[in-house]
């Protein structure tokens, strides 16, 4: 069987070369084709024109082992990818009855008529093995050869499982070079040059894997991407430079790879049985609107409120207006206030609360914008940080979160050590 070790991407649309859409497919392919030791050589963005489209398959052709098509399959006129393939390839349509048999059934479930159009969705390339589409109705296409081309559908969540269920396994077999393997590790609470002091040392003359540091506000992410024979000394060679960067980081390691901050603080309070309410001021519900992009986070996030105003302050988590009166709606005492109150009312093992100036306007000499406070009270005790927080109001905000959603993640990491 010939070795598949170089691809290309095609991805299809017009709509991909506008500003309105990118293609994020290929990102998650290129990530599973390197996994298996495939590189991907080369990617192009084609719009619905069948010429341009044909141009690029043929020069594909010539340079790749494995050429991957996406988008295009559906069943109206822009959709041109079946007839491109076929005239870049010479090879005819073979009609698959089986799928036509699916798409009737689907149809029938939904109550709605297949269209003659719908029929060409079932059109097979002489010689392509079907791959099955379980949320929609194009089906993917394997065609072996001299270069081998795959034809995936566009919408994301036809191509992945059709990548993973249909594809992976056709791949890996022939997979011919060396694999590649990534390894996020995510950090929060120190700043890029403060990691670099702490990690540098280690992977500075690194070279497999290698290491990469990317840094936004309030997150840094070190990419260890390792190259090896097979997977299992990728994945050995990682895990050696893990560890080390393991022992200089410690807990400022929150999570790897796909992992956010909501999901691991998530599963902490799960785990251990807690809930949680929040009151947030210069955030409005941003932190609980992040607690709830967990699936399943109704198991410990009780009540969320957004205090805006100092009424809402003083009438719905209960602070006391001579707090504010004295120390300012911006200040410790009264994130502590809120936080306590929060946590009372609700009946919650834990209440965290957010406070400050997210700018532009509203700053002073003494209280500038950026500055924030986050309390976060438990059983035993409330803790408190003074934030001074740089960029634009969204970037505050979002570091705030962070902040916050790292606070309670430690307060839990405390109170199961106790
Ligand atoms: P299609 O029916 O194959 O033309 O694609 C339908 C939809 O899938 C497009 O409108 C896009 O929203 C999405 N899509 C297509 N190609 C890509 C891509 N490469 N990355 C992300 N989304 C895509
Ligand atoms: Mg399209």
């Amino acid at each position: 069987m010939r070795k598949l070790c170089t691809a290309e991407i095609i991805a299809i649309g017009s709509e991909l070369l506008t500003p309105l859409r990118s293609d994020t497919n290929s990102l998650f392919l290129t990530r599973k084709l390197n996994e298996v030791g495939i590189e991907v050589r080369r990617k192009t963005v084609v719009g619905d024109d069948v010429d341009d489209l044909i141009k690029a398959i043929r020069d594909g052709m010539t340079r790749t082992d494995l050429l991957i098509t996406m988008g295009g399959l559906g069943p109206t006129e822009d959709d041109r990818t079946r007839e491109a393939v076929s005239c870049a390839t010479g090879k005819r349509f073979v009609r698959d009855d089986s799928w036509i048999a699916y798409m009737t059934e689907r149809f029938a479930r939904a109550g709605r008529p297949l269209t003659e159009n719908n029929l060409r969705q079932a059109d097979l390339l002489e010689g392509a093995e079907l791959l099955r589409n379980q949320f929609g109705t194009a089906p993917g296409q394997w065609i072996p050869g001299d270069c081998t081309i795959l034809m995936l559908p566009g919408p994301p969540r036809e191509v992945y499982p059709m990548f993973e269920r249909e594809v992976m396994r056709r791949i890996a077999g022939q997979a011919g070079g060396v694999a590649m393997h990534t390894r996020i590790l995510r950090i929060t609470g120190l700043t890029e040059s403060y990691t670099d002091s702490l990690v540098g040392p280690i992977y500075k003359n690194l070279q497999n894997p290698s290491v990469t540091i990317l840094a936004s506000p309030g997150a840094i992410e070190l990419h260890l991407r390792a190259i090896a024979d097979g997977r299992h000394t990728a994945d050995e060679l990682i895990a050696d430079v893990e560890e080390k960067f393991r022992q200089k980081l410690g807990d400022r390691i929150y999570g790897i790879d796909d992992e956010t901050l909501e999901m691991v603080v998530g599963r902490k309070l799960q785990v251990m049985g807690c809930t949680i309410a929040t009151a947030e001021s210069c955030t409005g519900g941003l932190l609980t609107a992040r607690l709830t992009d967990v699936p399943g986070s109704s198991a410990y996030l009780l009540r969320g409120y957004v205090c805006y105003t100092n009424r809402s302050k003083i009438h719905d988590v209960g602070v006391s207006p001579e707090l504010i009166e004295t120390f300012g709606a911006v200040s410790a005492p009264v994130a502590e206030a809120m936080a306590s109150g929060v946590r009372s009312r609700s009946d919650a093992d834990l209440g965290v609360s957010i406070t400050g100036i997210a700018g532009p306007s509203g700053g002073t000499e003494t209280k500038p914008v950026g500055l924030v406070y986050i309390s976060v009270a438990t059983m035993k005790r409330v803790q408190t940080t003074e934030n001074r927080f740089l960029g634009e109001r969204p970037i505050v905000r979002f570091q705030a979160t962070q902040r916050a959603l790292d606070m309670v993640r430690m307060s839990l990491s405390e109170e199961s050590a106790s």
